[in-house]
């Protein structure tokens, strides 16, 4: 058979035909009148999806240079922060402090389990010194979202700053940076911006700028007031990967032109088709509380966990990705981010049943498609 290729990961997600074909134009200068103008053409559409008047910085780097640039620009070496840890990229925000001896007091939460405001409310009394917390409003590794409305409601009255790591949610599920009031909202390009790695994106409020000023942390190429500076110029303080701005640009023309709303429930409406599916075949999901994002699967007793995206991928060609160390084979997760479609999500239930078939677990062909296509069928608009 001729195999095609499903990228079905979260993250790098697929990009639309029209967004890969405007990187194929020679190169512009960037410190050019025609870069500026469609610079900041993306600086406008991306303050659109932060829900933010501040500016959004575009750094040429993957999402993890984001979190970085939060960390080094809003603390000092011994500065106090708190760092949920619900999964991989939590886990991350801890490795980026301790690299520059920032005292991170960490919240270790369970893979999947739910972290509530009442909690981290308790925890911001009894650790009143802290400057910075840092959260994951989607936790990839997990397919668990998590309450930044209600962390917002309990960091904003305090002197810390909320910082938001949202790689994966943005574009899926809302987080208004000023009407919800996150201090520091921050992003990545290959994800639901629907263009390739390799641009992430940053902004901060008013009480995060305040930190910016007198944070002492080593920084040089991801030093926001640089950033700041050489925005004012309608530029970036270095070279920006200019092929992927023009990319980025047509990619918002898209997500904008389709609008923020329906981006979330088109989302919901492939989550929940996902979600059916996976139950129909007797699957349990990990996450208490899982988002739109991805759909992280318990592997089912008897399969070796590692088979089942080995098959999907090798065999099948449908890229999904398996569960990240510590808990390698015991979840897959499936993504539906991005531009993805309707029909993306029967493609995956699909070649999930014929691998789950082909590893001796029972099913009925067809249960997950029966269950999920009605909710496509008739959310379809
Ligand atoms: C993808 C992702 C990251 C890491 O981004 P890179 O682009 O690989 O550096 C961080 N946080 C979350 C929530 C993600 O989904």
């Amino acid at each position: 058979m001729i195999k095609k290729y499903y990228l079905l990961s979260p993250g790098p997600a697929p990009v639309p035909e029209s967004v890969l074909a405007a990187a194929a134009v020679p190169i512009i200068h960037h410190r050019t009148p025609e870069f500026s103008k469609i610079f900041m053409e993306v600086t406008e559409g991306l303050k659109t999806v932060f829900g933010t008047k501040e500016d959004v910085y575009v750094l040429t780097s993957s999402g993890s240079g984001a979190m970085e640039t939060a960390v080094v620009n809003l603390l000092s070496p011994g500065d106090k922060a708190l760092t949920i840890n619900a999964g991989k990229f939590g886990e991350r925000w801890g490795n980026i402090c301790k690299a520059y001896g920032v005292a991170y007091k960490e919240i270790v939460v369970e893979w999947g389990a739910d972290y509530t405001k009442d909690q981290l409310s308790a925890e911001l009394r009894a650790n009143p010194d802290v400057k910075a917390v840092f959260c994951q409003m989607s936790e990839t590794s997990t397919g668990a979202v998590y309450d930044i409305k209600g962390f917002a409601e309990v960091v904003a009255p305090t002197n810390a700053v909320l910082v938001v790591d949202g790689i994966s949610g943005m574009g899926v599920m809302p987080c208004p940076m000023d009407e919800w009031k996150v201090d520091v909202l921050l992003s990545g390009s290959q994800k639901s911006f629907m263009i390739p790695p390799g641009l992430a994106y940053i902004a901060f409020s008013p009480k995060a700028w305040k930190l910016v000023e007198v944070a002492k942390c080593s920084k040089f190429y991801f030093d926001a007031k640089k950033a700041r500076k050489n925005l004012l110029d309608k530029t970036t303080p270095w070279t920006p990967a200019i092929s992927l701005v023009i990319q980025q640009k047509k990619a918002l023309d898209i997500i904008l032109g389709m609008g923020l709303e329906q981006m979330y429930a088109h989302h919901r409406i492939l989550g929940d088709a996902t979600r059916a599916g996976v139950k129909a075949l007797g699957l349990e999901l990990l996450a208490r509380n899982p988002g739109n994002i991805l759909t992280a699967v318990k592997t089912p007793a008897g399969i070796e966990g590692g088979k089942i995206v080995k098959t999907m991928q090798g065999k099948y060609m449908a890229y999904i990705q398996g569960a990240q160390d510590p808990n390698k084979g015991k979840f897959f997760r499936i993504a539906h981010l991005g531009y993805m479609g309707g029909f993306d999500v029967i493609t995956a239930l699909v070649a999930l049943e014929m691998t789950l078939t082909d590893l001796g677990y029972k099913l009925e062909p067809g249960a997950s498609v029966k269950a999920a296509e009605p909710i496509l069928r008739e959310n379809w608009a």
